[in-house]
């Protein structure tokens, strides 16, 4: 029936008989290619609507403006009458020349042909100058960066957390540093749709464009950005092939500083606007496969896009068009070292000076991509947006203290408690695993009237007076000041390389703790780690806290658990790493992930620990449980529920100890990898011994890992054991990456 239509509007409108008409893909318009013996045309259908034939009629001025340039355009053909819109009581028409040559789709486009479209492109945006009809300067698309926020309607449309993250985090960094630079940055008139369907070529030689539909009066950057997105989507170094595209362009139409500077953003925003695009129209019109044609390739960059370090990018695309690179102060680490006292350490032999970052990536003034294989503190992904949006938002509306009420308070406070068992119900939010380690030892003591602590060898709870008494790690070791007289000291219950060994011997070291804590006098708390960080990732052997909890209790002392590493679903199995022990804590120290970098720490106990506590003294906390850190803290809560962190860090941790197991085999000198979850330990011995710790090779290892840019650290008594600690973000390509790595430094000795 439509055929009938068209058909007579040809042969009555523009006196075309016998045409073959074949149906178009297009996102919304209706489309139409017609043929007549060797000639071809489009014929395009739009509603009969006053300010789209305002619109179109306006393209047209534009197309007949660009009718002598070097690259073929589609050309309005008048109708019978001598107009270039063709009107009927239903519909308006137009019919265009036809734009020849092979879609760009076919051809995998090497560095000459790419540098021929950046050219192509300044051409048309150059003669695009010439005309500035108002209709156009009108237009409000959502393909327009002026507008990107147009799309984020279609957000929800999203389903899947870990996906949506990085719409999210590139939505997060347009807003936080793009938008106010936007003014800075000129504006014209261009095409805004140099993908790869709408160029055509004649053997490598760019031949064509059309589809003008989505011109708009838009920064010109957009240009480059769009014609760079789809450019990316297939090559191996995009950021080369779009070296390329840039210079083809600048040599035609130059290009500013400030324009180059913000480009990475602008082909991030380019992919999120046609990602959400799509969304919206799959579910407008789901049988619209056109509208869904780049999604796969779309998401798949997004998801590189964060791999490629933004200053390197910027680097080398200034570098291409000659201009110089980003300022860069080479004097840091003096100057730095100049104002932070001695006791201040950087981690590497060479300190790295990073300038930003991305989930489990992040990046160096030098312009690398650092896989983070250890970042110790952040939990959810280097600036996870859902974080970042949460405390922005929350530092924009109110911050306070806790004398007063505020919502996100006992929300956060019902919310983090829900992850307890019910006895586990009171709260308290400090700044610091210091401050909650600090506290709770005064929880202890103020509810058993007692004073003497039971610790861990090697264990370590906290930067102040009071928890470097209980942390050996510290007291115990260079510049301590030995044990104080209440702090009673159980062995490191290492199973690889302590005192038992044997399967059948380690119920021993809870049997030697308990002969131990039997030997005190007035035992007000015992403090350990489920796995016991600074000690070298040591698990406690199976059985271990069940006993020693209920030696403890018996002796009239409270168990407290140090979840400052182990917590929040980094142990895999256990949202809480004391859930490996099958054991309960009457107080539990929380720090680091809780606030996945941001400074808040918790403790949580039992009413009849807490009560015993309000004796009178008020506990406050300036900072402690303000509202932008409980906004944070849900936030971080939420990531890990909604991302399902717990499984992944589960099944990426199995992932990697399968993959590193498989490396003793050939190198002797690893002697243990143990661990749970994404919180592993990789033992380096000396070659050939029995397990003689090697701390100087297994600092060479890191410091190597970190020339291979990837982020590990040492810990353990001896400093040979390789700590892994990712952001739970961490994925099998990255695991495989770190043992390959790995791989190949132990081959090299
Ligand atoms: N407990 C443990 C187990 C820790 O690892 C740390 C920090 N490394 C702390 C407590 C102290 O935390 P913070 O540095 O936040 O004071």
């Amino acid at each position: 029936m439509y055929q009938d239509v068209i058909r007579e509007v040809l042969e009555v409108g523009y006196g075309l008989k016998e045409v073959t008409i074949k149906k178009l893909d297009g996102y919304i318009s209706h489309n139409y290619k017609i043929s007549t013996g060797a000639t071809n045309y489009v014929l395009k259908l739009y509603p009969l609507d006053q300010e789209i034939i305002d619109d179109v009629a306006a393209e047209n001025k534009v197309l007949q403006s660009l009718k002598d340039i070097a690259l073929v355009t589609p050309q309005p053909i008048p109708n019978s009458a001598g107009d270039l819109l063709h009107t009927d009581d239903q519909r308006c028409y137009r019919l265009l020349s036809y734009v020849d040559g092979e879609p760009w789709t076919v051809y995998n486009p090497e560095d000459e042909a790419i540098e021929l479209i950046g050219r192509s492109l300044a051409t048309i945006d150059v003669s695009l100058q010439r005309i500035q009809p108002i209709a156009i300067h009108a237009r409000r698309l959502p393909w327009d960066p002026a507008h990107f926020f147009d799309n984020l309607i279609y957000l929800d449309l999203i389903k899947d957390a870990h996906q949506k993250s990085y719409l999210q985090y590139f939505i997060n960094q347009w807003k936080t540093h793009i938008i106010h630079r936007l003014p800075t940055l000129r504006k014209a008139i261009i095409h805004n749709d140099a993908n790869e369907h709408n160029l055509t070529h004649h053997q490598g030689a760019i031949y064509g464009i059309f589809d003008f539909g989505d011109m708009a009066y838009t920064y010109l950057i957009n240009e480059v950005a769009v014609a760079a997105t789809y450019i990316a989507f297939e090559h191996k170094d995009p950021i080369r092939a779009i070296e390329s595209l840039l210079r083809g362009y600048h040599a035609v139409h130059p290009l500013a500083t400030e324009e180059i500077d913000l480009l990475y953003y602008f082909i991030a925003i380019r992919l999120c606007t046609s990602i959400l695009q799509a969304a919206h129209s799959a579910a407008q019109q789901p049988e619209n496969e056109y509208a869904q044609s780049s999604n796969e390739g779309a998401w798949r960059l997004l998801k590189s896009w964060v791999k490629i370090n933004p200053w390197k990018a910027t680097n080398q695309w200034r570098t291409a068009v000659g201009l110089g690179e980003i300022y860069r102060d080479q004097h840091l680490r003096k100057r730095r070292d100049h104002y932070m006292p001695g006791s201040y350490s950087t981690s590497y032999e060479e300190p790295i000076h990073m300038v930003g970052a991305a989930f489990q990536y992040m990046y160096d003034a030098a312009g690398n991509t650092i896989l983070d294989a250890y970042n110790n503190i952040i939990q959810v992904g280097h600036c996870h947006p859902k974080v970042v949006e949460a405390g922005q938002s929350a530092l924009a509306t109110l911050n306070t203290n806790t004398r007063y009420l505020y919502d996100s308070h006992a929300r956060y406070a019902e919310h983090l408690l829900s992850y307890f068992p019910d006895h586990i119900n009171q709260l308290y939010l400090v700044n610091s695993g210091s401050a909650a380690a600090d506290l709770a030892i005064r929880l202890a003591k103020s509810y058993t009237g007692k004073s003497q602590v039971a610790v861990i060898k090697y264990g370590y709870h906290g930067n102040t007076g009071s928890t470097i008494d209980v942390s050996h790690y510290k007291y115990g070791k260079k510049g301590g000041h030995g044990k104080s007289a209440d702090i009673v000291e159980l062995d490191l219950p290492d199973i690889y390389r302590g005192r038992y060994t044997e399967p059948d011997e380690h119920g021993s070291y809870a049997r030697d703790a308990c002969k131990i804590l039997d030997g005190t006098t007035s035992l007000a708390a015992f403090i350990a780690e489920p796995i016991i960080g600074c000690g070298g990732q040591v698990p406690l052997p199976q059985g271990y806290l069940k006993k020693v909890y209920e030696k403890v209790r018996s002796l009239g002392g409270v168990c407290i658990s140090d979840e400052v590493q182990t917590g929040f679903g980094r142990v895999g199995s256990h949202f809480w790493g004391y859930g490996l022990q099958e054991v309960c804590p009457d107080i539990v120290v929380m720090g680091k992930p809780i606030g996945n970098g941001h400074p808040m720490a918790a403790v949580a106990t039992t009413k009849d620990i807490a009560d015993a506590f309000d004796n009178g003294m008020e506990f406050f906390s300036s900072f402690g449980g303000n509202p932008v850190s409980c906004a944070i803290g849900a936030a971080v809560l939420r990531v890990i529920e909604d991302e399902d962190l717990m499984a992944h860090a589960k099944k990426t941790g199995m992932y990697l100890m399968d993959q590193l197991r498989g490396l003793p085999q050939s190198f002797p000198i690893i002697g243990d990898i143990r661990g749970s979850g994404l919180f592993i330990g990789v033992e380096i011995i000396q070659r050939d011994r029995e397990r003689i710790p090697d701390g100087t090779m297994a600092k060479k290892i890191i410091n190597q890992l970190r020339e291979r840019n990837i982020l590990t650290s040492l810990d353990g008594p001896d400093n040979n054991v390789i700590k892994i600690k990712p952001p739970l973000r961490f994925n099998k390509e990255n695991s495989a990456q770190l043992v390959d790595e790995l791989h190949h430094i132990l081959t090299k000795g």
